[in-house]
């Protein structure tokens, strides 16, 4: 995934590329999930980073390197950068020699897809279940609490459902399972392959 860069010591809020995800996401949940809780994480980072001894270094530096308020807010905009340009409302499929790497790790697509759906279903309280590839090029299914990133555990992050409440609630109530069964139908395949 290519680094993204302060302008002036600040990071500006990514662009969301969609206002709603068909039936899978509702604009209503984007309004709140993006223009209000992105927006939130984005503007506390950038109040905690002066003095802070990390400006200008990217987001996925600060990510690895900061402690407290700091990396929980930056932690959450790396978080929700990646969650956002995954989803497509025209997503590519995925390629044959992706496939043939899940298949080498998990047994088969579908058994990849359901041992990360049971991740994410299983995984207490606020957080986010990854897909990511290790330091041996092994593809890894990861669950991380709150606004923890792989990047902080040596691994290269490629794929990530939300599984904060504020990411399903309006759409799906208490049925988190059921979130995150339907949202392989928005994953840009060619977007997850590219953080390779
Ligand atoms: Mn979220």
């Amino acid at each position: 995934m290519k680094e993204i860069m302060p302008v002036n010591g600040q990071f500006e809020m990514m662009a969301l590329p969609y206002s709603e995800l068909g039936a899978i996401i509702s604009a209503e949940t984007l309004s709140f999930h993006y223009g209000k809780h992105l927006k939130a994480y984005v503007d506390n980072m950038n109040k905690a980073l002066p003095g802070s001894g990390l400006e200008n270094m990217s987001l996925q530096e600060v990510v690895c390197m900061a402690e407290g308020g700091l990396l929980n807010n930056a932690g959450q905009v790396l978080n929700h950068t990646m969650y956002f340009e995954q989803f497509s409302n025209t997503p590519m499929a995925m390629s044959e020699g992706f496939a043939a790497r899940l298949s080498k790790d998990f047994g088969s697509v579908e058994a990849f897809m359901k041992e990360f759906e049971q991740k994410g279903a299983t995984l207490f309280g606020s957080g986010w279940v990854w897909l990511s590839e290790d330091k041996d090029g092994k593809l890894v299914i990861t669950q991380h609490a709150n606004a923890d990133n792989p990047l902080r555990h040596g691994l290269k992050p490629l794929l990530t459902f939300d599984v904060w409440e504020h990411a399903y609630y309006l759409d799906y109530q208490n049925r988190r399972a059921d979130y995150l069964a339907v949202l392989w139908q928005v994953v840009d395949w060619q977007e997850v392959e590219n953080r390779l």
